[in-house]
C-alpha cells in the first residue's frame, strides 16, 4: 500500500484538532515520546517523505501536527484518508520532573483522554539510554486510560546484539510492557513489522 501524505493542520487548543470533514474519520496514530528520542526521523521514515519536519519549525514543536495519508499515487490519490497521523510535543526537556503534564501543554492531556478516532499510540523511548521516568509515566498513563499503544524503541542501530537484547529487557521491566518492538530510522530495521501494526488498523 503506497500513501500520500498532506499535511493537514498544526493545533495549539482541542478546538482546533481537525474535525472528521478533514480526517473523514480515519483512524489516527498518535507518535509520542522525548524530545530527540527520534520522532521525526521515524514519522518521515513512515511518510517516505520529510513531511514531518515540519514539527521542527520554531512555534510547531510545542502543537500537535496533523497528517492525512490517502491511498495513491502523488498523481491519483484517493480524496478520503486511510489514516491520521498526529505528531505530538517532545516531552522530558527538563532533568526533573513531577509529572508529563507539568511539561506539556495543557491540552495534550485531553486530546489522549478525549480524541475518539485515535486507535493507537506509538510510544518512542530511546534504546541508548536507561529506561526514563518520564516515558513510565506516559505509558502508565496510556494504560489507565486504556488506550492501545505499542512501545518501539529508536536508535537500535547504535548497539550489538547483546547490548539491545539487555537495553530492550531494561525496557520492558520498567516501564512494565510485554512487548518492544526495535527500530531504527537509519537501517530501516523493524520499521516493515512496525508499518503493518498501523495499517492494520484501516477498515475498508
Ligand atoms: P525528535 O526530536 O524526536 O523528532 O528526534 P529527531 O528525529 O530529530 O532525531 C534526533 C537525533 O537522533 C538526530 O540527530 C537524528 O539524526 C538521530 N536519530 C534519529 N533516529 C535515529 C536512528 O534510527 N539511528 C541513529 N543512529 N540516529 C538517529
Amino acid at each position: 500500500m503506497r500513501f500520500v501524505p498532506k499535511f493537514l493542520l498544526s493545533a495549539m487548543s482541542p478546538d482546533h484538532f481537525p474535525d472528521s470533514v478533514r480526517t473523514g474519520d480515519a483512524p489516527e496514530v498518535a507518535f509520542l515520546g522525548r524530545s530527540n528520542v527520534g520522532k521525526s526521523s521515524l514519522i518521515n521514515k513512515l511518510l517516505g517523505s520529510k513531511e514531518a519536519k515540519v514539527s521542527s519549525t520554531p512555534g510547531r514543536t510545542r502543537a500537535i501536527n496533523f497528517f492525512a495519508l490517502h491511498d495513491g499515487t502523488p498523481q491519483k490519490f484517493a480524496a478520503r484518508p486511510s489514516l491520521i497521523f498526529a505528531d505530538l510535543p517532545g516531552y522530558g526537556y527538563a532533568k526533573i520532573s513531577k509529572s508529563i503534564s507539568a511539561e506539556w501543554p495543557t491540552f495534550i492531556e485531553p486530546y489522549l483522554n478525549e480524541r475518539e478516532q485515535l486507535s493507537l499510540c506509538i510510544c518512542l523511548v530511546d534504546s541508548n539510554i536507561p529506561p526514563q521516568e518520564s516515558d513510565t509515566m506516559l505509558i502508565n498513563a496510556l494504560q489507565q486510560m486504556q488506550r492501545p499503544y505499542l512501545v518501539v524503541a529508536t536508535k537500535s542501530d547504535r548497539l550489538g546484539g547483546n547490548q539491545l537484547t539487555k537495553s530492550l529487557t531494561a525496557l520492558k521491566k520498567a516501564h512494565s510492557v510485554d512487548r518492544i518492538l526495535p527500530v531504527s530510522s537509519k537501517t530501516e530495521a523493524g520499521v516493515k513489522t512496525l508499518w503493518p501494526e498501523i495499517t492494520n488498523l484501516i477498515q475498508d
